[in-house]
Parts: structure tokens; C-alpha cells; sequence
């Protein structure tokens, strides 16, 4: 089964590559559209990679982020598209300052929402993917993702909510993407310790208060993808002012990812469709060809 559409709605560029990328690479090698949605421009992410910051960069940051996103968009095989709402940065200090005047995290819902309902009528998505409701991390900028995706996958479906945007489409599946399982670091812990060798993420995994629990218990749906792994790498490197690549993401080397846990891990939210968990494919449920 080929020709299905899927949309992967992002808070910054960057996050694209770090959340469910090789699950993308791998459907739009099989044939499927993929297009990535980014709401804001990333223009308060810091240089975080020490070898970019070189004079030359910082003074053209956004420019800068376009060029990686390009970069990264290529590397995955994946359209993209940006919303153009302003980076909200991620709030420091005890009291947190207040976020910043007209920034994505304080517009109001409506805005972003009816944007993002004109994206879904135009490309038709069977699938779109974006954040649980705590963001998959704190930033005022994912959470606001998953409220305004939640949103528009009711929106876009209702005749009523802004006819001007365009046909209603009713997006079959909404999945929220889970990075962060323990699950997935004690197996790897485990296969250092088969090797004999120190585990790179010990500090990681012992940070992670246990009464946090773990993810793993909302996820509905794996994708096995370890082959696409070194591309998902890749593109994020290509985002190379946000990630140093000598950066725990980087500290398990791919050979043992792939073969510890090779897959992807998605939590089927909302469907329209019906379908069986656990599921193995995020098009699971959805006929060839429906709805064209
Ligand atoms: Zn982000």
C-alpha cells in the first residue's frame, strides 16, 4: 500500500529530526507523502553546538535554521512547511520570566489553529502526528503544538469551521510521537553490560526519577525503522547551530539501537478509522485509496 499522505506537526525546526524522523524517512521511501509542518521559526533557539559559534552565524540565525531545515527536509525525503509564528524560547529562572510579547505560546488558539486547518485541507493527511499534552517536554511552545494539532483535527473535518480555508478533509488518525522510554535506555544499559563496556547514558537514566514511570505504557503503535536510523541522524546533524555531535544523542552507536530497539514509538490518540492494538503501522486501518 502506497499514495497515503502524512503530516507531522513540529513546534521548531530541528524537532522534525528528533521526534519520529526515521519513521517519516522510511514512509516516504515507501512511497507515501510526507510533509512536516513547522509552527514557529525557531528564532530563540540558542547555539548549541560549541564548533558553530563562529562569527557569521548568530548574526543571521533565522537564515541560518532555513538553510538546516532545507538541509534536514532533503536528507528524510519529506516536504515541509512553515507557519511562521514566532519561537516562544524556553522560559529559565525561579520565578520563570513571562514569555514574550506576540510569541506562538500567547496568540491566541484561533490563529495558529485555522492556519493549521488550511495546511490539513490542502494536503489531505490520512495521519498526523505531533505532541502528548505535556509536549513530550515542558516548552510552552510544544504544548502549545498539541493544543493547536488536537484542535485542527477537529476543524478541518467540521463544514462550519471557516468554510474559506478550504473542503473539509477529515484527517483519519492523530498519533502523539514518545521519545523519551526508559524502557529503550535499560536495554541498552543491558547490552553494556553483556559487552563489558561502561553505559555513555548512566547519568541520563539514574537522573530519571522512577515515579515519573515510564511512557512506554501509553504507546499503541511501533514502527520498525533502524534501517532508517542513519538518515535520521543525519538530518539532524544537518541542523548543526542545535545539535553538538558529541551529544548524548549521539552515545549509543547505531549498530546497538538497531539491534536493541529498532522501532518508533507513537500512542494512536484520536481515529475515525477502526484498527486493532498494538498496531505496527500508523496507516494500520485506513483502505487504500479512501477518501482519494
Ligand atoms: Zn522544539
Amino acid at each position: 500500500m502506497s499514495g497515503l499522505r502524512l503530516m507531522a506537526v513540529h513546534a521548531h525546526p530541528d524537532d522534525e529530526s528528533s521526534k519520529g524522523a526515521a519513521t517519516m524517512a522510511r514512509y516516504s521511501a515507501e512511497g507515501h507523502e510526507v510533509l512536516v509542518v513547522t509552527l514557529t521559526g525557531g528564532e530563540r533557539g540558542d547555539i548549541l553546538n560549541p564548533a558553530m559559534d563562529v562569527p557569521g552565524i548568530r548574526e543571521r540565525m533565522s537564515e541560518v535554521r532555513q538553510e538546516e531545515m532545507a538541509e534536514a527536509a532533503r536528507i528524510l525525503g519529506v516536504r515541509q512547511q512553515w507557519l511562521g509564528f514566532v519561537d516562544s524560547g524556553l522560559p529559565e529562572g525561579d520565578p520563570k520570566p513571562p514569555l514574550p510579547e506576540g510569541c506562538f505560546a500567547v496568540i491566541p488558539l484561533d490563529e495558529p489553529v485555522r492556519r493549521l486547518v488550511q495546511e490539513v485541507r490542502e494536503f489531505r493527511p490520512h495521519v498526523m502526528t505531533t505532541y502528548d499534552e505535556n509536549g513530550g517536554y515542558p516548552h510552552p511552545d510544544h504544548i502549545r503544538c498539541h493544543e493547536v494539532s488536537v484542535a485542527a483535527y477537529e476543524a478541518a473535518a467540521d463544514p462550519d469551521f471557516h468554510p474559506e480555508l478550504g473542503e473539509p478533509w477529515a484527517v483519519r488518525k492523530l498519533y502523539y510521537s514518545h521519545g523519551f522510554i526508559r524502557k529503550r535506555l535499560e536495554l541498552f544499559r543491558e547490552e553494556y553490560e553483556r559487552r563489558g563496556e561502561p553505559f555513555p547514558m548512566e547519568q541520563w537514566l539514574s537522573k530519571w526519577r522512577t515515579e515519573q514511570g515510564d511512557i512506554m505504557g501509553r504507546v499503541t503503535t511501533q514502527i520498525t525503522c533502524g534501517d532508517y536510523f542513519p538518515k535520521r541522524d543525519d538530518a539532524l546533524r544537518a541542523h548543526a547551530t542545535q545539535i553538538d555531535p558529541n551529544g548524548s544523542f549521539f552515545a549509543v552507536p547505531l549498530d546497538i539501537q538497531q539491534k536493541v530497539w529498532p522501532t518508533e514509538e507513537f500512542e494512536l490518540a484520536k481515529t475515525r478509522v477502526t484498527t486493532e492494538l498494538p498496531e505496527t503501522d500508523l496507516f494500520a486501518g485506513i483502505e487504500d485509496g479512501q477518501g482519494e
